[in-house]
Order: C-alpha cells, then structure tokens, then sequence
C-alpha cells in the first residue's frame, strides 16, 4: 500500500491527513498517511513544544486553516465534493462544533491563541483518524523506491517503518542557541521561565531574530520587568507585514510565483516573510518607547562582568559590541535540521539528486510542482524548503489546502530521471553497488 509517512503533527500534517481522507471519502486515490510526533498533535503550539507559551495569538488569520484556499481544481470533476467535503475540516467548523462561532464572529474573528490552534489541529486528527505513531524520528535511509524510519518511543523502544513517501515538517529544534551561556536563552528556555513567571528581573535585554519567533518573544518580554528591549536583525529595519490583497495573493495563490524572477521572489520574501512582525505586535511594540531595533548579524558572543556581550556586523560599518543582561536567541528554526535524521547513504542519494553538497541553496532550487526534491528515487516532501521554487506560502500556514494537492496529486514513486545510468556511474560506490 502507498504509505505517506509525515515527520510532525503540525498544520502541515493535518492538511495532507483531512484531504487524504476526503479523497478515500470520495471513491479516489490517496495514501495512507501515517503521522509520528513525540508531543502532542500541533506540539510546537503549546508551551511543551518550547516556541510559544500557548497565550500569544497567530499572527495570520485561522481562515487560512488547513483546506485553503478551497481551490481543489486538479481533481478532474471532483473539485467541488472534495472542497466542499474540506469545509467540514474548516476553522469554522471547528468552531460550530464547540458551540463558540457566534461568539468568535461577535468578538471580531480574533486570531486565536496558539494553545487554541492546537486544539483544532487535534480536532482535525481525530476526524480524520489519522494514524499516529507516537514517538520521534531517529534516522531515515533509503531502501529503493522507499524510505525506512528508525522511530524511537517514549521508553526509548525503536521501531522501523517503511514508506513509499516522506514529508518532513517542523523547524527543528527550539533548545538551541548561538553560544552556552547562563544570560543567553534559547527559545525553549525563554518560554519555560516565562511561563513560571520566573524571567530575571534585567535593565538591558536583547531579542536577536526578527520573524514570528522573535516577535512573539518580544511582545512578551515587554509584559515584564525591563528597562529598555532592543530587537536586533541584520535589515535596516523591522519590517510589518502589510497583509494588502497584492502580498496575501501571492501567498495563497502560488501560480503567479513562477512568473516572478529570483531576484523578485527574494525581494518579496525579504519584505513580507523573513524579517518581519505581524501588524498586532508591531503595534504593540511601536507604542513601548523601552524597545529599540540595533542592526547587525551577531558574530561573537562573549561573558562581560555579569551580563553577556554581543558583537554585532554590518557591512558597511565597523563591529559594535553592546552588552546586555539577558538575550534571547530567537533566530528561529534551522531550516536544515533533518538532514541529521539521513543516513550516508540517503546523504549520497540526496546529493547526487540536488547535484552536490546539500545546502540550503541547493534544495530550495531542487523543489518541484509537487513540493518534493527532483530527481530521488522515492518522494521526499519538503514543503519548508519549497518557498523559492514554488511561492512563499509553503513553508507557512497561507496555503494549507494547495499544499496538500500539490502532494496528493502526486505519484509515489518518482519518474525515472532520463540519463539515469550516467547519474548511476557517478554515484560513490557504496551506494552504486545496491
Ligand atoms: C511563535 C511562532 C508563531 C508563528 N505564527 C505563525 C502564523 O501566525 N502564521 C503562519 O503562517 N506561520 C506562523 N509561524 C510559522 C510556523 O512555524 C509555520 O507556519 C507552521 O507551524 C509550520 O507548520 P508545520 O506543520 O511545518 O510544523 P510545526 O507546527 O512546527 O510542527 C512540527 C512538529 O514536528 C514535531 N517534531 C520535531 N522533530 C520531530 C522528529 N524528529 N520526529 C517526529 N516529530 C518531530 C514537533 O514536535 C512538532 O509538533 C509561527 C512560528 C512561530 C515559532
């Protein structure tokens, strides 16, 4: 059978698992879709997961929930069923079934807290009876046309899986930081002292990042004891998204994305994406006149009497270094993390595919139409990855349902590549011998 096995109970894995489920509703093809996920379903929305405490509130709306934008089209004359069927998976659906629409239409559709999109993630699971595994992914190696997953349980048993597809999710890990020092806190520890009210009291505090995970750190340090915040990011400036129809467009309709050159792409995604505060933070940190922005990339962290000193490069300028009390690491996810889970082999594969060393770079420009890396043997979904090549809307939450058809539309095998035996010969030879 077609095993579609997803690495985390995330948004993303709830989009493939409710369309997947509509499709076998309908009589059409779809896999199986088998979900591992160490936490709870939407884990890395809730304070365990170690990126929010659960309190603060999604910066996009929750009508961009897993079916958007409702634009099944690929499904030849089923398009409407499968949309329609996808609306009994809608945030508003949700809210209907706990009895709180009306309320949330009278309140003026409030994003929700992240704990509450948690719950709707895991409404979404269970009415869609997604297999779950409850675990983490250890190691991934290739298998012919198949992958096989080394998970390992909460006693430490592992268990190995096969299966005919693969899609990774997730940022990684949030327990990282740029250097181990007891004034610099990675992400998981800033929201585990946060949440016990236990932050230390500090005069100088620093925020380094300037996405979602920094905004959301900053809205809440604001709320404690500090003198002044500074935000610090490489751009001239924080940016806000604008959330005008030109920008959101391109995130929910990714067909125009491909009319755009590179260089265009990056410009919008530089502008609306990366680097940027949802408009109800940056309203909130506007009016806080104890929060300042300092440009720069920091290159050197080092310990300064009490407190930690960060040095900080611009390119046109000389290093600064600016001393701080208490700094938070909030650069965010390692868009590279599960290469670690690959196996030599699957690296080899992955290389050869992508045609050398496996950066970041590289596999952006390896994703096709289906969201996964050409040219591997066996599909591997990578929908973070997928923002360049195919619209910037992947790798978030603007276009759920337009993730899920691009990889349900899918094959699960990937088509032989032509030239295929030169590729072979070129393969080192542990891998060439199988
Ligand atoms: C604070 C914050 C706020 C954000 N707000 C928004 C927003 O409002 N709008 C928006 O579009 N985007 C937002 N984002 C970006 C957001 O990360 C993505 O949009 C979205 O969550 C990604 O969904 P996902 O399914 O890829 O992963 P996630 O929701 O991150 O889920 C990944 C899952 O993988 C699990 N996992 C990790 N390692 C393993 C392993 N080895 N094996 C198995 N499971 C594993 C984790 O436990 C987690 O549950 C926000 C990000 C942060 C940090």
């Amino acid at each position: 059978m077609d095993r579609l096995l997803v690495v985390g109970a995330g948004p993303k894995a709830m989009a493939v698992a409710a369309k997947a489920y509509v499709l076998r509703e309908l009589g059409l093809p779809a896999p199986r879709v088998t979900v591992v996920e160490p936490n709870a379903v939407g884990g890395n929305w809730l304070p365990t997961g170690g990126w929010t405490d659960g309190r603060h509130r999604l910066g996009t709306s929750p009508e961009k929930d897993i079916g958007f934008p409702y634009r099944s089209t690929w499904a030849r004359g089923h398009g409407p069923a499968v949309d329609q069927a996808m609306m009994t998976f809608g945030w508003t659906a949700f809210l209907v079934d706990r009895g709180t629409y009306a309320e949330w239409v009278d309140r003026g559709r409030p994003s929700p807290e992240h704990a509450l999109w948690a719950k709707y993630l895991q409404w979404v699971a269970r009415r869609s009876g997604v297999e779950m595994i409850h675990g983490r992914v250890r190691s991934i190696r290739a298998a012919g046309a198949c992958w096989q997953v080394t998970i390992a349980g909460a006693e430490g048993a592992t268990v190995e899986i096969g299966a005919d597809r693969l899609m990774i999710t997730g940022p990684g890990s949030s327990k990282r930081s740029l250097d181990d020092h007891p004034k610099l806190l990675s992400i998981a520890d800033f929201w585990d002292l946060a949440g016990r009210r236990q932050l230390p009291v500090s005069s100088r505090a620093a925020v380094i990042g300037g996405g979602e995970t920094a905004g959301s750190a900053m809205d809440e340090l604001v709320r404690h004891d500090v003198l002044t915040v500074s935000v610090i990011s490489p751009a001239a400036t924080i940016y806000t998204r604008g959330e005008s129809y030109f920008e959101n467009s391109l995130f929910s309709d990714p067909v125009k994305w491909r009319a755009l050159s590179i260089a265009e792409r990056r410009d919008v995604v530089r502008r609306t994406d990366r680097g940027v505060f949802s408009v109800r933070v940056q309203e909130t940190l506007l009016a806080d006149n104890r929060v300042h922005h300092l440009q720069g990339r920091v290159v050197r962290v080092a310990e300064e009497g009490d407190g930690v000193a960060l040095t900080l490069r611009n390119e046109a300028r000389p290093d600064r270094t600016h001393t701080f009390d208490l700094v938070v690491d909030a650069t965010g996810g390692q868009p590279l993390w599960f290469l670690d889970l690959f196996d030599e082999e699957a690296v080899d594969l992955f290389e050869l595919a992508v045609g050398g060393p496996l950066t970041q770079a590289r596999i952006e420009g390896s994703i096709g139409d289906d969201l996964a890396v050409d040219r591997l043997p066996a599909k591997l979904y990578l929908p973070n990855m997928a923002g360049l090549a195919q619209g910037p809307g992947f790798p978030n939450l603007s276009c759920l349902g337009e993730l899920s058809d691009r990889i349900l539309a899918s094959a699960p095998a990937a088509p032989v590549v032509s030239g295929a035996s030169v590729a072979v010969s070129a393969l080192p030879e542990r891998v060439a011998s199988h």
